[in-house]
């Protein structure tokens, strides 16, 4: 594992970090999950794109440029000698004394980074995702630091037996805590297109390729949780998940579940509140 801050290689478990840290104190930053594969960063160049618009939205001046953050990750992944890795890259605003506001525009933004062994996961069976409110805010769209409401929803899950959240807003099923959300129904596949409320994938931009290539239909619409009875499979895709076959959902007794049960597909099974209550 190598850790990296402002230009040093660090343990990452080890403090390196002032407290006046915006990103510390605030969440006052943005980050990227990139997967190597056999030495080869994935999708660089879409991480890099995504990387930099999360940065606009939130007004900090990107400390590179592309080549910048190209050099920086080879220069992660050779120093860490990983072939089948993740590196996780954090922006924040900078270092000063806790103020809402900017800081003076002097300030540099910290720059920090962990590079980890992806092991194998061997062959995965199908997953389960419990729903959950969608929490978050009306920017979702910018990868920021704040995380808290895909925490809880995520915890929620696993204390539920499942694998993922599947986030529910306004009656609309979004994308999960770290992944987006697919449905497959009469041939085609259906994603929530990419407005302010979902996370742009890397993964689910890459899989939409993929279907372009292949002749798949897909339809970019949210799908209300009442349509669920009416889906033949379901899966989530992100850069750590990759592509995550589900088979079961949970529903949420703030969010009911209209359709008979009896009328689901074998594949997704919904479970009511009534059959799961004891587990949450
Ligand atoms: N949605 C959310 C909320 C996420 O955190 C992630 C993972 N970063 C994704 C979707 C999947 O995005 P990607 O394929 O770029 O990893």
């Amino acid at each position: 594992v190598v850790g990296y801050y402002n230009g040093q290689y660090v343990n990452p478990s080890e403090a390196a970090i002032a407290i006046d840290e915006r990103g510390h104190e605030f969440g006052d930053g943005i980050y990227e999950v990139i997967r190597v594969y056999g030495g080869q960063p994935f999708l660089l160049e879409w991480h890099i794109e995504r990387l930099q618009n999360s940065l606009n939205a939130i007004r900090i001046t990107s400390p590179y440029d592309a080549n910048g953050y190209r050099e920086l990750i080879q220069n992660l992944l050779e120093k860490s000698g990983e072939t089948e890795a993740s590196i996780y890259l954090q922006i924040t605003r900078g270092s000063a004394v806790r103020n809402h506001l900017f800081p003076a525009a002097e300030i540099t933004p910290n720059v920090s980074a962990v590079v980890r062994p992806v092991p194998d996961k061997g062959e995965q069976t199908p997953g389960k995702l419990l729903m959950q409110p969608d929490e978050r805010w009306a920017n979702v769209y910018i990868k920021t630091l704040n995380l808290l409401p895909n925490i809880i929803a995520k915890q929620a899950a696993h204390d539920a037996g499942a694998d993922e959240a599947l986030l529910v807003r306004d009656g609309k099923m979004i994308e999960s805590a770290s992944s987006n959300l697919w449905f497959v129904r009469d041939g085609e596949l259906i994603t929530a297109p990419t407005d302010r409320y979902i996370l742009p994938g890397i993964t689910r931009r890459f899989v939409l390729e993929l279907a372009n290539e292949l002749g798949i239909p897909v339809r970019e619409e949210k799908l209300s949780v009442t349509e669920l009875s009416s889906i033949d499979a379901i899966f989530i895709t992100g850069t750590l998940s990759e592509i995550f076959a589900i088979d079961t959902v949970l529903s949420h007794p703030d969010l009911p579940v209209s359709t008979p049960l009896q009328d689901v597909a074998p594949h997704p099974i919904v479970v009511t509140p009534d059959t799961c209550k004891t587990e949450w």
